[in-house]
């Protein structure tokens, strides 16, 4: 993708637009009033969605994309716009030098190998014998048709260690250029490559402007591990950004305003067959907000169809963590209940989910009976009934611990539901299956926050939460998102800059350390400070070495608060967040105390109407309103 691809793919219109033109949901497109001619009467300013584009049917009687409406807007000439649109979209950058110019034709050249790898690999399906097996696999054990298999491009790498690799060295390319594409690997023992995918079904990947990305493969021989292997992160292929099957499904889920998301390649491919063609797999991974932008593009209604394993209890309590990138186990989806919510509410979307019966995979199903295969989806529910109903099955919900854990997992969620009417309708629900009183339920609900922290998670995964003991952490909410952030910090020191960043792009002052009230924690600010000024040693080398004794423990404790895998944005995320949390509980307490000094004894009262103290309300108020504002607006990672 260039990078004007990738920022419309980032950009939502309708987002952009809605900056400055209010604009209301007709069908599947949105009009307002045209902000280029001046009109109050008909709004003739349309935008469109799917394509990406707006068109003013009165007066100016033209159209364009975002690039155009920014042009048109600010008056910019186009770098200007490409500029500003980019850094809106968190994409740097590279000017068109002409090392950009080779390394645009360098991927142009790893796409064209691709395409003649797929050949190869069809070849190798269609054509020789070492293809059958895997030929009658797909006919008789998936039950694919021809014409199927010819849409999907299904192929074939056949079972040695260097067919590949020798067939296109004879065509001319070069050990790197087939690596940098994804399709030999390096040898660990000795020099050399060997190819990638062996004795394996292949499945092309390409993006939904129906370029060839990657492949993904599936193994034929039982004990070959992975079952499912992808292309590896190549210039070409990013996971993260890729839909599987987008590229055929964009017009049915268009036309169904409806996508289904599926756990994998043959989900999709079967479903497509029997009818549903509105179906879409991501990689192994949790559906990303990347992804969920694309699908917008089609409709807003989603449904996730997760097999028994993954909805269940198991994958759900996995969700209810910080998700994981599962870059190497390819057949490890997960469901990430919080993610989804928060993404859903940003786009505005409408994100069901529903559970396959019997151990049964959607393809399966909707081959053998399409008309059950559409009663499913159409029972689709809501992320959070899904979770409440996933937690409560089989549970004694008369043992008050069993309430609290469940409770304790659930309240978060909806605490991130930011439409009223519907957060209300989840807490009654919740309240209902658990017969407990709404107001005990949702009084703990502030400190939830907190215990996003995963330190503390543990603790109360080990030894259920009651309502008590959660007042009582009530105490140390302040220490507990201090720590929170020093533990995230001194995970990767440098990130302070990128907080900065974020806080100064959301007007709000710098992180010091005048925001870490409790000694010990303060104490490591300031030398994680320190560590960024010295250049003798990396800071981690030198926080360690400087570590005043007694505060050494942390080390591990940092484990606990980040994974392996967990990716930066994440924690770059989770820092602001945690912050933000931390600075508006600072302020709504200097707040009460101001607000309850006005209303004390005669002394006070005199006290607080210094136009000092008056000043200093005045811009708490202010500084609270900038911080709840950011807190609205998207995070890091969304
Ligand atoms: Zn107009």
């Amino acid at each position: 993708m260039n990078n004007i691809e990738e920022i419309k793919s980032r950009i939502d219109i309708v987002d952009l637009v809605s900056e400055t033109v209010k604009l209301r949901r007709t069908g599947k497109n949105y009009i307002g009033f045209c902000p280029f001619h001046s009109n109050t009467h008909t709004p003739a300013f349309v935008v469109f969605p799917e394509t990406g584009t707006w068109r003013c049917f009165g007066e100016c009687n033209e159209g364009g994309d975002i690039f155009r409406f920014i042009m048109k807007k600010e008056g910019w000439d186009f770098p200007e716009t490409l500029r500003y649109l980019a850094q809106k979209a968190g994409i740097t950058l590279e000017p068109l030098t002409p090392k950009k110019i080779e390394e645009d034709a360098y991927e142009e050249k790893l796409r064209s190998i691709l395409e003649e790898a797929l050949i190869f690999f069809k070849y190798h399906l269609l054509q020789t014998n070492n293809g059958k097996s895997a030929l009658s696999y797909l006919t008789e054990k998936r039950m694919l048709t021809a014409k199927t298999i010819e849409v999907f491009e299904l192929g074939y790498a056949p079972n040695g260690w260097e067919e590949g690799l020798k067939h296109f060295l004879q065509k001319g390319y070069s050990e790197k250029e087939l690596f940098d594409c994804g399709l030999i690997t390096k040898r660990s023992d000795k020099e050399g490559y060997y190819d990638r995918f062996r004795n394996r079904i292949i499945f092309p990947i390409r993006d939904a402007g129906q370029r060839l990305c990657g492949f993904g493969a599936r193994a034929l021989a039982s004990d070959d591990m992975p079952k499912y292997l992808n292309s590896p992160q190549t210039l070409l292929f990013d996971k993260s950004a890729i839909l599987y099957g987008l590229d055929k499904a964009r017009k049915p889920i268009r036309a169904a305003d409806q996508a289904i998301i599926v756990e994998g390649y043959f989900d999709v491919i079967g479903l497509h067959q029997s009818g549903s063609q509105n179906a879409v797999s991501p990689m192994g991974t949790a559906l990303t907000p990347v992804q969920m932008r694309m699908l917008k593009r089609y409709t807003r209604k989603i449904i996730l169809a997760l097999d028994p394993d993954s909805a269940g209890e198991k994958a759900t309590l996995k969700g209810l963590e910080v998700a994981r990138d599962t870059m190497d186990h390819s057949d490890d989806f997960v469901f990430n209940p919080r993610g989804l919510i928060r993404s859903e509410a940003r786009l505005d979307a409408d994100i069901r989910v529903c559970s396959l019966p019997d151990e049964k995979d959607p393809d399966e199903i909707a081959l053998d009976d399409p008309e059950k295969w559409r009663g499913i989806v159409e029972q689709a529910k809501p992320i959070i009934t899904h979770v409440i109903d996933t937690l409560t099955a089989g549970k004694d919900l008369e043992d008050p611990k069993t309430k609290s854990e469940i409770a304790s997992k659930v309240v978060p969620l909806i605490k991130d539901v930011p439409n009223a009417v519907e957060r209300d309708a989840y807490r009654q629900q919740l309240a209902r299956v658990l017969h407990v009183d709404e107001q005990a339920l949702f009084s703990i609900s502030e400190v939830q926050y907190v215990s996003r922290d995963r330190s503390r998670r543990r603790k109360a995964e080990a030894e259920p939460a009651n309502l008590e003991t959660i007042a009582s952490s009530e105490k140390n909410k302040i220490y507990n998102l201090e720590k929170h952030i020093i533990l995230l910090l001194l995970s990767k020191p440098d990130m302070i800059y990128d907080l900065d960043r974020y806080l100064k792009k959301n007007d709000l002052p710098s992180i010091t350390s005048s925001d870490i009230e409790s000694g010990d924690m303060q104490v490591i600010f300031s030398l994680t400070e320190e560590s960024l000024r010295q250049v003798d040693k990396d800071a981690d080398e030198y926080i360690s070495a400087n570590l005043p004794e007694g505060l050494n423990g942390l080390q591990e404790e940092i484990e606990q608060v980040i994974h392996d895998g967990t990716t930066q944005d994440r924690i770059l995320d989770d820092l602001a967040r945690t912050l933000l949390t931390l600075r508006k509980t600072k302020i709504n307490d200097k707040i009460s105390n101001l607000m309850s000094l006005t209303q004390s004894d005669e002394e006070n009262k005199q006290f607080a109407a210094e136009p000092e103290m008056q000043k200093e309300l005045m811009e708490a108020i202010k500084m609270r309103l900038v911080v709840e504002k950011a807190q609205s607006s998207p995070f890091i990672g969304d």
